[in-house]
């Protein structure tokens, strides 16, 4: 693994968007706005809507110190803020389709994305058809004369299939199609969905962004075609975040580019070591030179984030349970992104996706990773004790 991160102006962006210090007193950090109402100062401004500010949950310092970092690091006409990375998803669909539409759907998409559609979006009329996240410049055969949106996640957060994003796109936007994307994984930092022609791109902040498992927080940023369309359907639905969560979310930002050299680090020292193990059958981390995503990750991305899958040898249910039972540093709960390592297991096989053991997912934290390893060793030695012998 030597493709190390690529250093770029994201990097300052990452510093220096969105704070305005000579507003708010000279402090480094944009302060906290708690507001419900904003005073108007008579009758004719509250009518004419001609101040900045109007109502809390239209906005305020704090949501667009944050909103305007993002829309700066994506590259698009504007960002909106929401109370969670799912809503950041739901929204950003209604806000691309009608009741008749048509919709194509990553397989590789985060579990609850593809339940909203099936679940609710279906209810109004809207339909959809799940594709092969590998299936590039064929995505033509999918669509449909109805089809309005074609929406993309690269890579899965838990198959980590990566996705030819500019074969997909190119054929989206000639055909009057919009596209959408889940970049949660890469980051603002590592991968510019619309720099590689998609519309939006979508963050649960909630993860690497704000970086502390301490806050819900997502994010739509849009391009200029389809920014009218985000900001109406985000202030529609009631759409809001406290300024306590959008403070965390621009805060957050100002380490991202280190943490998650840290993260990466983590991860490949984890990648190597397991990649030695007998009970591992495979890695599932688009930067690893083995992985089927490794030539587009290098083609598209900027660098590299500390989730990875991995696939065990098959083994009864009591050696999985066994193995998760007892670790000491790897915490099992769902997210991602944070200080502190995290495992669980990623029941998310794609129907042509080879393997047939049980699959793993990690999120490296900040621990010493020989600390890991050794949690690691001892899961495997308890794996091993609950197998049959060979
Ligand atoms: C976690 C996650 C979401 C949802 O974010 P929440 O803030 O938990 O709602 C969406 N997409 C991906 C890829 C995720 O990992």
């Amino acid at each position: 693994m030597n493709d190390k991160t690529k250093h770029s102006a994201s990097d300052t962006k990452l510093v220096t968007s969105g704070r305005h210090a000579d507003q708010h007193a000279g402090a480094v950090n944009p302060p906290v706005f708690r507001a419900s109402t904003i005073l108007h100062p008579d009758l004719e401004t509250l009518e004419s809507k001609g101040q900045r500010y109007t109502y809390g949950r239209r906005g305020t310092p704090t949501t667009d110190a944050f909103a305007e970092a993002m829309t700066a690091l994506e590259g698009g006409a504007g960002t909106v803020l929401l109370p969670s990375g799912l809503a950041a998803v739901t929204t950003a669909i209604l806000a691309l389709t009608a009741s008749g539409d048509h919709i194509l759907l990553t397989e590789s998409c985060y579990g609850p994305t593809r339940a909203f559609c099936h679940g609710l979006l279906r209810r109004f009329g809207v339909d959809f058809t799940i594709f092969d996240p590998l299936i590039g410049a064929d995505i033509e055969k999918l669509i449909r004369p109805d089809t309005k949106l074609i929406f993309l996640e690269s890579p899965g957060s838990l198959t980590f299939d990566v996705q030819d994003v500019p074969a997909i796109a190119s054929i989206a936007r000639a055909r009057g199609i919009k596209t959408a994307l889940d970049n949660t994984w890469a980051t603002p930092l590592y991968f510019k969905p619309l720099a590689h022609g998609v519309d939006v791109s979508i963050h649960a902040a909630t993860k690497y962004i704000s970086g502390h498992s301490d806050c819900l927080l997502g994010t739509i940023t849009a391009n200029a075609a389809t920014w009218d369309a985000v900001l109406d359907t985000h202030g529609r639905l009631g759409m809001s975040v406290s300024g306590d969560d959008a403070y965390l979310g621009q805060r957050g930002l100002r380490s991202l580019s280190p943490r998650l050299q840290r993260h990466r680090e983590t991860a490949e020292k984890l990648i190597a070591w397991l990649a030695q193990r007998p009970e591992v059958s495979r890695i599932l981390y688009p930067a690893h030179p083995r992985d089927p995503g490794y030539a587009l990750w290098q083609r598209d991305f900027t660098g590299a984030t500390g989730l990875f899958g991995l696939e065990l040898v098959p083994a009864p249910k009591a050696a999985l349970s066994a193995f998760f039972r007892g670790f000491s540093l790897f915490g099992i709960g769902w997210s991602w992104g944070g200080y502190e390592s995290l495992i669980v297991p990623a029941h998310a096989h794609r129907e042509n996706q080879p393997g047939n053991g049980e699959r793993v997912r990690i999120s490296a934290g900040f621990e010493a990773p020989e600390d890991l390893i050794a949690d690691l060793a001892r899961a495997f030695d308890r794996f091993n004790a609950a197998r049959p012998k060979a």
